[in-house]
C-alpha cells in the first residue's frame, strides 16, 4: 500500500487545484472509494521519487448555520489520524489566518510528518508572501498550484518525509 498524504486547509486556498496538478497524468486512477467519506477524493502520485496516495479534503458544502471553522478543524483532525503525512495548504495571497494557526497547533501535537504549502506564490518574485507563515513553526514550501511554480521542489520535499 502507498503511504497516504492528505491535503488540508481552509476553503479556497487551492487544495483541489494542487490535487489536480499532482495527479494530472494519473487522472484515470482517481476514484471515490466505496465506503469512504463522500467529501474525500483519492488519487495516486507516481511522478515523485516515492509514489504516494493523495487525499483531497473539504469538498463539503456547508449550510449557513454550520460553524465552518469547527468543520475544518474536525476534517483536519480526521485527516491527521488517517494519513501518514499532511500537507497544510495556506493562501499566500490572503495571508496568515487564525484557523491556519489552530490547525498548525494540532499538526505539531500529532508528531506526523507535515509540510505547510504556501500556495498562490505565483513566481519567484512572490516568495516574500511565504515569510509570515514561518510563525506556524512548521516547514514551508512556497508553490503555485495554478501555475506549477516550485511543484517539483514540493514533490522532492514530500519524498523526503514519507
Ligand atoms: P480549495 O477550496 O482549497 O480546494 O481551493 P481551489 O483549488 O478550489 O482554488 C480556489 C481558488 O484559488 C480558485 O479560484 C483557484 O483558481 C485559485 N488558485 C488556486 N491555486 C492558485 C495559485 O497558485 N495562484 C493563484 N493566484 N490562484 C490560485
Ligand atoms: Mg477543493
Amino acid at each position: 500500500m502507498l503511504p497516504t498524504i492528505a491535503l488540508i486547509g481552509r476553503p479556497n486556498v487551492g487544495k483541489s487545484t494542487l490535487f489536480n496538478r499532482l495527479i494530472r497524468r494519473q487522472k484515470a486512477l482517481t476514484h471515490d472509494l466505496p465506503g469512504v467519506t463522500r467529501d474525500r477524493i483519492y488519487g495516486e502520485v507516481r511522478q515523485s521519487e516515492r509514489p504516494f496516495a493523495l487525499v483531497d479534503t473539504g469538498g463539503l458544502v456547508l449550510d449557513e448555520d454550520q460553524n465552518f471553522e469547527k468543520e475544518i478543524l474536525e476534517q483536519a483532525h480526521e485527516a491527521i489520524q488517517e494519513s501518514h503525512a499532511i500537507l497544510l495548504v495556506v493562501d499566500g495571497k490572503g495571508g496568515l489566518n487564525p484557523v491556519d494557526e489552530q490547525v498548525a497547533r494540532d499538526l505539531r501535537e500529532s508528531h506526523k510528518p507535515v509540510l505547510v504549502v504556501v500556495n498562490k506564490v505565483d513566481g519567484y518574485e512572490k516568495e516574500d508572501l511565504a515569510s509570515e507563515f514561518h510563525a506556524l513553526g512548521l516547514e514551508l514550501v512556497p508553490v503555485s498550484a495554478a501555475h506549477g511554480y516550485n511543484v517539483p521542489e514540493l514533490l522532492e520535499r514530500v519524498s523526503a518525509i514519507i
